[in-house]
């Protein structure tokens, strides 16, 4: 079956009770049961609940995998993760990553007694220097958020294959439209269902996907031990969402790219931060494991000043100045004072975060409007 048939039949099945073609809302907290015991699967709805299993049954099969899980959101989901693992183990990652991330690993789990080494993963045998008898979780972003570095995702999993290694690939950024770590040898994906899969700027949620069934049975003990479940509007506004998934991100894809190749040429724009530059550092690893590059890209001005970059922020019309990405609308941001503020300001800037750093999330309006957009607030 092919990506778009995928992406709008995943998981749904008229409903037995009535034909509803789409997965009606199972606003409930509980389930009656004819004797103790006597049920029909679902008890408790933190534990299960049909809107839920719907959408965790999408998430499986749009990443290839054979088990999906849904939480209440995207760090909820890391966290679940993290879980896994116990006092005195260390995992590797990347040192170019979402901001609440960090902040999770470094203000929540580090307490905890959890190593983290943030590493450069442009390079997949960097990798194996930091492997130690206490490894057991390999975590990456790719592309990476905001600076748009690319990790070769099959390489990593070798590395972690031959080590006895979890990896977990949030696959945020690229969504399954345009990239299926599962298919490239990781264990565990992880989303923020907020961004491309709910597509509308309307709902917090995280996934996870995995192939393995004594993974899925430890992360669902965890999920429904811990909580952080998303309510059954929520499973429906993301299963409604993933349906147009394909189609929005073929729209994100053109208008990136024609964004990406006219802030290039811009005579007040620096830098450009886009997979899809044929002079990226790994484009090559791009095109191999990516269907297309996407929509999300940051940049730099030739006037470096904070304040030339802060007068860019304020003057969009149409992209609007917010946190978040992966919506039809385009959005700016500005990642040292938004969502990577909880990186200490050295780290960030040694790992090429400047303080002038802009992001866009390049909606699916029409592109002329948004180059002249950008056009009339860069000046
Ligand atoms: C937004 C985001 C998260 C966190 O997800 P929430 O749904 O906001 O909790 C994690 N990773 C990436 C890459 C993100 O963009």
């Amino acid at each position: 079956m092919k990506i778009g048939t995928k992406f709008i039949h995943a998981g749904t099945e008229p409903d037995p009770s009535t034909g509803a073609i789409m997965t009606p809302i199972f606003q409930t907290s509980t389930y009656v049961q004819a004797a103790p015991g006597q049920h029909k699967g679902y008890e408790y709805a933190r534990s299960q609940n049909p809107t839920r299993s719907a959408l965790e049954e999408a998430f499986a099969q749009i990443e290839n995998g054979k088990y999906g899980l849904a939480f209440s959101s995207g760090v909820a989901a890391t966290d679940a993760v993290i879980k896994l693992l116990s006092p005195g183990d260390e995992v590797i990652t990347g040192n170019d990553m979402y901001g609440g991330t960090y902040r999770l690993f470094t203000k929540i789990f580090e307490k905890f007694g959890i190593k983290f080494h943030y590493i450069d993963m442009r390079e997949a045998s960097n990798i194996e220097q930091y492997v130690n008898a206490n490894t057991k979780l390999i975590w990456i972003e790719t592309p990476t958020n905001p600076l748009m570095n690319i990790t070769d995702i099959a390489a990593v999993a070798a590395i972690s294959k031959k080590n006895n290694l979890l990896l977990c690939v949030d696959n945020t950024f690229a969504s399954p439209y345009l990239q299926n770590p599962l298919d490239l040898g990781a264990d565990i994906v992880m989303h923020s269902a907020t961004k491309y899969l709910g597509g509308h700027s309307d709902v917090i949620q995280g996934a996870l996907m995995m192939n393995d069934a004594t993974l899925r049975e430890q992360l669902y003990f965890i999920q429904k031990s811990c909580g952080a479940v998303p309510g059954p509007q929520d499973c429906f506004l993301v299963l409604r969402g993933i349906k147009t998934l394909h189609v929005r991100m073929q729209r994100h894809c053109e208008n990136g790219h024609a964004i990406a190749h006219f802030l290039r040429k811009h005579s007040a724009v620096d830098k450009v931060y886009w997979a899809g530059f044929e002079d990226h550092t790994n484009y090559d690893i791009a095109k191999k494991q990516m269907r297309d590059f996407g929509g999300m890209m940051s940049f730099t001005l030739k006037d470096d000043s904070i304040e030339n970059a802060m007068r860019v922020l304020s003057s969009t019309r149409l992209f609007a100045l917010a946190e978040s990405l992966g919506g039809v609308e385009s959005l700016i941001n500005h990642p040292a004072s938004m969502t990577h503020a909880s990186i200490p300001r050295e780290e960030r800037i040694k790992n090429g975060l400047t303080d002038s750093l802009i992001r866009i999330s390049v909606g699916i309006e029409d592109v002329e409007d948004l180059m002249e957009d950008l056009n009339r607030a860069i000046g």
